[in-house]
């Protein structure tokens, strides 16, 4: 098995929201806010190679959306999914597996593309793509806190390709790693934990999306269910720090990877990583 980070881009959201209840003075300690209040966020996505499978943990947001959408998320830097892909010799169509965290837009949204003739078409023509039959139900009947970020046109098209696949327990042997399950952030997100080369990987995707959210109370505004985030984060950073997990950050725009110990304060950072400083 080998492992690669794919940086698909960098976008902007809202500090505050980000936080949730944490005052800005406090925040921007870890996380610095622009004039706009805007704090820097990368979409950095996984891929996998294992056997004869080519895996993609996440896509980015895509580029099918309105100027004006994307406006809103001052998107910055050179990244791409493509030239990502490109630079470790793959091509998109290469990609057997797309496997999707969850179907908010920035996770889901490089999933379908539109053609020359505008119309919504896989992005991924050669690959399944995974999520959850609970998670699949929620997103295609948001509720209206989280309706601006289940994007139809990233949803319904997947489906319609024939491509969807639901995966059922913590073990799939088609994609070969073990998942969990949390649904604080949103119905039952899936965070992809791997064995790679004597250590244990977790893709934390949006229940630790940067190191500023370690700490338990600092949790997003955009939780469906915060107070089950601070549940769910607790036992989980307790087995991370006991277990020396290395936490691969999806939001993170300035590190891949951290460990976490545990303080008097509760579990802290240990340290932050590359993630070829640590994996070969
Ligand atoms: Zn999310």
């Amino acid at each position: 098995m080998k492992i690669y980070p794919i940086e698909t881009g960098n976008f902007k959201l809202d500090g505050g929201a980000m936080f949730g209840v944490v005052p800005k003075s406090i925040w921007q300690r870890t996380n610095p806010a622009d004039a706009n209040n805007m704090i820097e966020m990368s979409m950095r996505c996984m891929l996998i190679e294992n056997g004869n499978r080519l895996i993609l943990i996440d896509t980015g947001l895509g580029n099918k959306q309105s100027e004006n959408f994307f406006s809103y998320y001052y998107l910055f830097g050179d990244f791409s999914l493509d030239k990502s892909l490109k630079k470790l010799g793959f091509h998109r169509d290469d990609i057997t597996d797309v496997f999707l965290t969850h179907l908010h837009f920035d996770h889901c949204g490089g999933v379908i593309e539109r053609n020359e003739n505008g119309l919504l078409v896989p992005a991924f023509k050669n690959a399944k793509v995974w999520s959850n039959n609970k998670h699949w139900k929620w997103a295609t009947e948001p509720n209206a806190r989280e309706r601006a970020s289940f994007l139809t046109e990233n949803i319904i098209p997947i489906k319609e390709s024939g491509q969807l696949e639901f995966i059922h327990r913590n073990y799939n042997d088609q994609i070969g790693f073990d998942v969990i399950f949390v649904d604080g952030h949103t119905e039952k997100q899936m965070l992809p934990k791997i064995t790679y080369q004597g250590k244990t990987v977790v893709f934390m995707a949006d229940l630790l999306p940067t190191v500023g959210h370690i700490p338990l109370p600092y949790v997003m505004g955009y939780d469906t269910r915060p107070l089950l985030t601070i549940k769910e984060k607790a036992a989980f950073l307790k087995q991370a720090a006991d277990k020396e997990f290395y936490l691969f950050l999806e939001h993170d725009a300035y590190n891949e990877l951290c460990t976490v110990k545990h303080t008097e304060k509760g579990v802290r950072l240990n340290n932050t990583y590359k993630f070829k400083d640590i994996f070969n």
